[in-house]
């Protein structure tokens, strides 16, 4: 058994509210288990609606006394000195999110480091985010402030839980809001410490809450609460649909970022060699469960044959194993999403197996491997050329020209991200204005992560904007004040 409990500066089975460690009003707890070998991890608590209801109490209540008189200033320090110890623990939360969400051990570094990222860039942010003084009739001085919304609830997913508080806890706090955080049932224990570092930087009490537990339970309680003011969800399309009920309710406004099925568009005059690395692994990082995975590859026509070799020769090299052995794919996250990915495998019926990757042979059979694998597809419409499946499985899909490829990238009912690989100016400039997706990027695939960048989605992945300066005016509200002098 993975002892992580010995590792842990406070006690996992409680929730972090108003300042301090609480055991949960709940006596029901939930057992973490290390998706590299199935094997237990520790408890922690299942908190339940009266948890969510002192989280949202201790956060407003933040928002009227020592947080709220935060300065931008203060702030901007606060979070400077989350981001400094962030820095000092990347390898404490490296091993935790390694052994919690069955991440390889470089890419939960480069998740921790993310977050430092996002911490350090809204740090810098807090004090530089400002509203106008507008022209208006003789006698008038007319201005806008950005205020917080007040209390915002964060329900997240497993998959990249760091980068995903980073984004919204992080943007959040920044403009003054106080946080009540649902991290996913099965990927706490980062959440968990970021909240115990946040209280060693010195963030007033209530100004972040953390309480685990189930979504049904814990996650619907914060969505349905009359007092917060904003939520931020991340997740799958049904539940984010569920979310926006419960925000229209209260008539709160809300985020959701609701994966896609993205597609990276290859014309006969791109150059291979560079885009390569940019097709794979936008398909297979974290096992192909991103939100922004690349799970669709379009190719011209002229290129087709040779693009999928390419990839195949890679895909071929490709290790999975324990996450903390580092290969390029480790577990999926449970059980239950690896049924779901074997599920979708077993609907391939019509398509082209071209190569599949290896799971090594000291992998534990108990562990939740799936060997990513390459598909050619001619059927754009096939259920895995449309449905999001969360795991490392790519479809690689033929088009004649221009007109066709467009017609296919649009032709799902997501729209987060669109990569397009040619040399034609003209070609990337139409098409980044007519692809559907809140994010294009020509000539490579995610610029890199890029906090700093807007990112979010239409249709179905979603609406609203985190990252990037966009986050702060989402998690704040705009004021105008109008004042008559003469
Ligand atoms: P999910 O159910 O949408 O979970 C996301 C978050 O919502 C978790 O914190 C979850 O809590 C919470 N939640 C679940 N039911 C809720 C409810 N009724 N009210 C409030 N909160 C609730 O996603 P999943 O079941 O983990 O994954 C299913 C599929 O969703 C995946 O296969 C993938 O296709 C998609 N997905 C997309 C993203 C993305 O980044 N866009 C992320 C994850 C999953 P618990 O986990 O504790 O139940
Ligand atoms: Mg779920």
């Amino acid at each position: 058994m993975t002892n992580v409990e010995s590792l842990l500066p406070f006690n996992p089975g409680h929730c972090f509210i108003d300042g301090c460690w609480q055991p949960s009003d709940s006596t029901d707890s939930i057992v973490l288990h290390n998706p590299s070998n199935a094997q237990a991890l520790c408890k922690i608590a299942a908190g339940n609606s009266v948890d969510i209801d002192n989280a949202v109490n201790a956060a407003t209540a933040a928002l009227n006394s020592e947080w709220g008189r935060f300065s931008a200033l203060e702030r901007g320090r606060v979070l400077a000195r989350l981001g400094q110890l962030v820095t000092e623990n990347i390898e404490l939360l490296t091993t935790l999110e390694t052994a919690d969400v069955g991440k390889p051990l470089t890419q939960a570094r480069a998740d921790a480091l993310a977050l430092a990222r996002y911490l350090e860039f809204y740090a810098g942010a807090a004090d530089k985010i400002h509203g106008e003084t507008l022209p208006y009739l003789d006698g008038y001085t007319v201005y806008t402030l950005r205020q917080p919304h007040g209390v915002t609830g964060h329900i997240i997913p497993w998959n990249y839980p760091m980068q995903i508080i980073g984004r919204s806890v992080g943007a959040a706090l920044t403009m003054g809001n106080a946080c009540v955080l649902k991290p996913a049932e099965n990927a706490c224990l980062t959440a968990l410490l970021f909240a115990e570092l946040a209280d060693r930087a010195g963030l007033p009490k209530g100004a972040l809450n953390v309480v685990p537990g189930l979504g049904d339970v814990a996650g619907a309680a914060l969505a349905a609460h009359a007092g917060v003011q904003h939520l931020s969800f991340t997740g799958s399309v049904d539940v984010g649909a569920f979310i926006q009920t419960q925000a229209a309710s209260n008539v709160v406004p809300v985020t959701l970022e609701l994966g896609g099925k993205s597609p990276q568009l290859v014309f006969n005059d791109a150059d291979l060699q560079e885009a390569l690395p940019f097709l794979v692994n936008a398909g297979i990082q974290n096992a192909g469960q991103t939100c922004s995975a690349s799970s669709r590859i379009l190719v011209q026509r002229g290129v087709y044959e040779q693009v999928l070799e390419l990839m195949a020769d890679a895909y071929k090299n490709l290790k999975v194993g324990p996450a903390d052995q580092d290969f390029a794919i480790g577990p999926l996250i449970s059980a239950a999403q690896k049924a779901r990915v074997e599920s979708f495998i077993k609907m391939d019926t019509e398509l082209t197996l071209v190569a599949q990757g290896t799971i090594v042979t000291d992998a534990p059979a108990e562990g939740y491997y799936i060997a990513p694998r390459l598909y050619a597809c001619e059927d754009p419409q096939h259920a895995l050329a449309q449905q999001e499946i969360f795991g490392p499985i790519q479809v690689v899909i033929p088009f004649d020209d221009e007109a066709h490829a467009l017609a296919i990238a649009n032709g799902t009912e997501f729209g987060l991200v669109a990569s397009v690989w040619t040399q034609d100016g003209s070609r990337q400039m139409r098409l980044a204005k007519n692809l559907h997706a809140g994010q294009v990027f020509i000539n490579n695939y995610g610029a890199g992560g890029g906090v700093e960048l807007p990112f979010g989605g239409v249709g179905k992945s979603g609406h609203g904007r985190e990252k990037g300066f966009e986050a702060l005016y989402g998690f704040s509200t705009l004021k105008t004040v109008a004042a008559r002098h003469g």
